[in-house]
């Protein structure tokens, strides 16, 4: 990937440019002089690894503290919204700066040695996130979000009258609405419920799947609820009665090791920005490209013939257009960041953490927890209400309070929620792998310190 570049011009420019009388300076460089009093400073990600600074780790520990020190945001706050967007640690900002200072060109057009490294780096990403969820032998499109991938989806595939969408009471908006709008094309949806322990329905789910069934779309973590569903099941149900598979995996891959191979689905959308990845990106899987790209132009296309095209293969068709490039290196060093701690280590790491969450808020019998009893069905997304209070004022007082944020109201999932019996929605604490005991304690702390 070496970034070789000349800073003063080569001999043969400078003979060039004594010949053509084009001014250049007594060291034969171009650049302009940086503005006066200001040193051109430019750290680069190059000088250190892209992985957290677990030097003085024990192994097998997981250190949160060496974690911390690559989120400088987190001496100030107790951040934990983590379900609505996660922060990126410095070598993923650092890599996005390093675009922007070293290399910054176009993809995919022209030879230049600028574009070559982006090109170059930005497809490695790809290979990257492919290899972190198991995808090698798919087809792994960047997005713009877990919502754009979905839409991607319910617009590419070639529907028919009749055909009939499965969703599920635990959808997020995202994975609802673009379903709901294949009405117009006479495609209807059905959703599946939940057991009172939150778990999905299973015997629904294959009760409800007809002759017409085509696709059935489902998250594998609960936005709301932290539940997990039984994707596997699901899958060896949708594909003995011939039905595609889309996973919503919003949630369940900051949180545990995901191998969609395994899982067995056909299609599997994810966002960049709740995995310690930058914002603006996100990410489709698909086992074969059987969608129509939406978008068409520059970038996507093999030939274009005076009448016609041949699309080109692989994730290009479906990027068409510049993409966000920086956004898409640092989603490659996220997933080399989150590999070098290990999902394992972090799915563990978490559960310690929301089990320890939920049974000290169950002590406040002011307070309602809606989370499943078993810690295998259940990732760091924990809701619950606070009698005698909306959600709305528990967030803000708790944030003016101690500087604890957490998220509140309906997160998207309009149709859970009133289905709860909670229209007002809930407060909703939601976890990272760079959360720490003493902060679930604090928000503890907090809520009793607020009902009392
Ligand atoms: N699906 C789930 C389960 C989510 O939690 C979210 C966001 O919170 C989304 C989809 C939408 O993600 P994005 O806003 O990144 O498109």
């Amino acid at each position: 990937w070496g970034l070789w570049r000349w800073k003063a011009l080569p001999p043969k420019m400078r003979e060039l440019c004594r010949d053509r009388g084009i001014p250049v300076r007594d060291d034969y460089t171009l650049q302009a002089e940086p503005p006066a009093g200001r040193e051109e400073t430019v750290e680069i990600a190059g000088e250190r690894t892209m992985e957290p600074d677990m030097a003085a780790q024990e192994p097998g520990g997981y250190d949160v503290d060496a974690i911390r020190r690559d989120f400088p945001i987190l001496a100030d706050i107790i951040y934990l919204d983590n379900a609505a967007t996660s922060f990126s640690p410095e070598p993923v900002i650092a890599a996005m700066v390093e675009f922007e200072h070293r290399y910054r060109a176009n993809v995919g057009r022209g030879v230049h040695r600028l574009t070559s490294i982006a090109s170059h780096r930005y497809w490695h990403a790809h290979e990257k996130v492919a290899e972190f969820i198991g995808g090698k032998n798919g087809v792994t499109v960047f997005t713009k979000n877990t919502t754009e991938s979905v839409n991607m989806v319910a617009q590419g595939l070639v529907w028919k009258t009749g055909d009939r969408v499965i969703t599920t009471i635990l959808e997020h908006h995202s994975n609802l609405l673009p379903w709901r709008r294949l009405a117009r094309q006479g495609v209807a949806t059905d959703s599946i419920g939940i057991s009172p322990d939150y778990t999905l329905d299973l015997a629904a789910l294959e009760r409800a799947i007809t002759e017409s069934t085509r696709l059935v779309a489902v998250t594998q973590a609960s936005n709301v609820l932290g539940v997990v569903t039984p994707v596997r099941e699901i899958a060896r149900i949708c594909h003995g009665r011939g039905v595609l598979l889309l996973v919503d995996g919003a949630q369940a891959v900051p949180h545990l090791p995901v191998d969609v191979e395994e899982l067995g689905c056909d299609f599997y959308c994810f966002s960049g920005h709740k995995m310690a990845g930058p914002t603006g990106t996100g990410v489709l899987w698909m086992k074969e490209p059987c969608i129509e790209p939406l978008v068409l132009g520059g970038g996507m296309v093999e030939t274009v013939t005076a009448d016609g095209y041949t699309p080109a293969q692989g994730y290009q068709q479906y990027e068409a257009g510049t993409p966000n490039i920086a956004g898409g290196i640092g989603l490659g060093v996220a997933v080399d960041y989150l590999q070098a701690i290990g999902m394992d280590r972090i799915h563990r790491y978490e559960t310690d953490l929301t089990s320890r969450l939920i049974e000290m808020l169950s002590k406040n019998d002011r307070v309602r927890v809606y989370a499943p009893k078993d810690p295998a069905h259940r990732i760091g997304v924990v809701s619950f209400t606070v009698d005698g209070f909306h959600p709305h004022e528990v967030a803000q007082q708790i944030d003016e309070a101690a500087d604890i944020m957490v998220r509140s109201g309906h997160h998207c999932c309009q149709p859970l929620v009133e289905s709860l019996g909670l229209p007002g929605g809930t407060v909703r604490a939601s976890l990272a792998f760079y959360n720490t005991r003493q902060e679930i304690d604090l928000l503890v702390a907090t809520l009793d310190e607020l009902t009392r």
